[in-house]
């Protein structure tokens, strides 16, 4: 038997899962990963090998992931089909929200949990969706380790000016602050960029994460100090389908004057915005860079200048800027949003080189850009399967 840790990412309506097999030092095979998506309405469940090549792609009965716990039930069961020669030694949730406590993955116990349950009305559809499953292996695996591992921990020694809205400071003490988001993410590729690129990590650095949901983040000394996220994942630039930062005024207009509940409210900005809110077309960038709507086109060029100004802003807390790193789905693969965003920061310097930006090459800037370009793809669950190792090895050597 080898061990291995299975990472869990569950949202409200979806689960991804990993599983890892712990080889020699520090090395973490893939052994397999899926998703089970469409919980509460017609559910599918892929899953491919740890070399990528299918394993299993299935339609599920009707009703069948009615919930998050069914669905999780037939992750697990399917799971523990094809664990083969590997034990599952524990288990690594993404968890959204820390709140003000935690500064670090936690080793989940029964007062851990209360904790993590205090932070729901932070952020209350994502919350819930993290916590079920950790609560339903706890009662069914009670042996096994449960280790949460949050977005927001990373940003958790931000210095007060970048923790604070300007806002009334009773409503601080209450938790109104400038968490931020997409953590895990930050702390892979900030630690990637020591290995491929030492002699940047510790400078100054903006990463840009440009996926569904997108964010960007200012590193000093490989820690965070301001990202554009804040309170909620709404904040900051537009993604796919949320707005990004809006006037609060438009807030207290629609409530005012259109009646709008927070509820109508919220899916208006969650899920109507963005991308999508922008172009009528798609919240996805490549479908709107295949079309000719020039609908399509302004939404692009919204969302590149908003991606320039925030870099140009966090630049701005850290005293100027060595690097842009691009990462996710749009950052990884989309040299064109990665030239728009470029071309409006041409008044710093920032160049590029279109054949290494067409090629996605790790470093994409010209030799003369006084900043240097990269793009280095990111892994939030094995940051995941990374501090869960970390921390059942210091549970071990401790007791
Ligand atoms: P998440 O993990 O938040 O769901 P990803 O980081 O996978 O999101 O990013 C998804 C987005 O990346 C898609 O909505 C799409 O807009 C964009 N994307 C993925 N591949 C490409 C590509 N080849 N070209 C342009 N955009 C892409």
């Amino acid at each position: 038997m080898s061990d291995a840790i299975l990472v869990i990412n569950a949202g409200s309506s979806s689960i991804k899962f990993k599983l890892y097999a712990l080889g020699a030092g520090e090395a973490l095979d893939t052994v397999f990963s899926g998703v089970l998506d469409g919980i509460g309405g017609d559910a599918r469940l892929k899953a491919k090998d740890g070399d990528g090549r299918p394993l299993d792609e299935r339609s599920l009965d009707k009703g069948a992931a009615a919930d998050s716990g069914a669905a999780q039930k037939i992750v697990m069961d399917w799971l523990e089909d094809r664990l083969g020669g590997h034990e599952m030694i524990g288990v690594g949730h993404r968890v959204v929200h820390g709140g003000p406590t935690f500064t670090h993955p936690v080793v989940v116990d029964g007062e851990v949990m209360k904790t993590l349950e205090s932070f729901i009305p932070l952020a209350p559809l994502h919350q819930l969706g993290n916590l079920d499953p950790i609560r339903l292996l706890m009662k069914e695996h009670p042996g096994l380790p449960q280790v949460a591992c949050f977005d927001t921990a990373f940003h958790r020694d931000h210095p007060e000016l970048s923790d604070r809205f300007a806002l009334p400071r009773a409503l601080y003490d209450e938790g109104v602050r400038r968490y931020g988001f997409h953590g895990l993410s930050y702390e892979y590729v900030g630690g990637a960029l020591r290995r491929l690129a030492p002699e940047i990590a510790d400078r100054r650095v903006v990463i840009a994460h440009l996926g569904s949901g997108a964010s960007l983040c200012a590193l000093q000394g490989g820690r965070s100090i301001e990202t554009t996220m804040s309170f909620t994942a709404l904040d900051g630039i537009p993604m796919g389908t949320r707005s990004g930062a809006v006037d609060p005024g438009v807030i207290l207009h629609l409530i005012e004057q259109k009646g709008m509940t927070a509820h109508d409210i919220g899916t208006m900005l969650y899920r109507e915005s963005g991308l999508l809110g922008l172009s009528g077309i798609s919240n996805d960038v490549r479908t709107l860079l295949e079309s000719d709507d020039p609908r399509a086109a302004m939404a692009l060029d919204f969302f590149s200048r908003r991606v320039a100004q925030a870099v140009a802003s966090l630049a701005v807390s850290i005293g100027g800027l060595d690097a842009l790193v691009f990462t996710a789905g749009i950052g990884e693969n989309a040299p064109d949003i990665r030239r728009r965003v470029v071309e409006a920061l041409a008044f710093a310097g920032l160049a590029l080189d279109a054949e290494a930006n067409a090629r996605s090459d790790l470093h994409v800037e010209t030799k003369g850009s006084p900043v240097a370009i990269l793009v280095v793809p990111t892994d939030e669950e094995r940051m995941i399967a990374r501090h869960t190792r970390a921390l059942l090895l210091a549970a071990g050597e401790g007791g």
